[in-house]
């Protein structure tokens, strides 16, 4: 199944160690990036515990919708009105380092392309 195992992320959805929290719904949670690579740097993670995008199911397929809306909804609200970009980086070679899904939102400079 594609759950994942505890992570700090969890900690974070359960109030159990702080995060800048800047949105949550039932199904959802954004909060600062502790070390922000642009002027912007919020993360959108599901509160269901899947580890990765590869580990997203059909029966995801709502919530994974919702978790880009959600993005939009956070980064319209940071005034990111020149534009972002939006990251989920999966799995070693994609560079994921925390194994609960998140979606990176980054603003607020021009950012180069592609990415290292
Ligand atoms: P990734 O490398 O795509 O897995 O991204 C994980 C992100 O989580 C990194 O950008 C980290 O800076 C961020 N991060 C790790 N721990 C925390 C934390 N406690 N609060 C906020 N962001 C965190």
């Amino acid at each position: 199944m594609s759950e994942a195992t505890e992570t700090i992320f969890s900690k974070i959805i359960r109030r159990e160690i702080p995060a800048d929290i800047v949105y949550e719904d039932n199904l959802a949670l954004a909060f600062k990036d502790i070390h922000p690579q642009a002027p912007v740097h919020i993360l959108v993670v599901p509160k269901k515990p899947i580890a990765t995008l590869a580990d997203a199911q059909s029966e995801d397929h709502a919530l994974l919708g919702h978790l880009f809306l959600t993005a939009k909804r956070v980064a319209e609200e940071a005034g990111l009105k020149n534009g972002y970009r939006v990251v989920i980086n999966t799995g070693d070679d994609g560079g994921q380092t925390v194994d609960h899904l998140h979606v990176h939102i980054l603003g607020g400079r021009k950012l180069s392309w592609p990415p290292g």
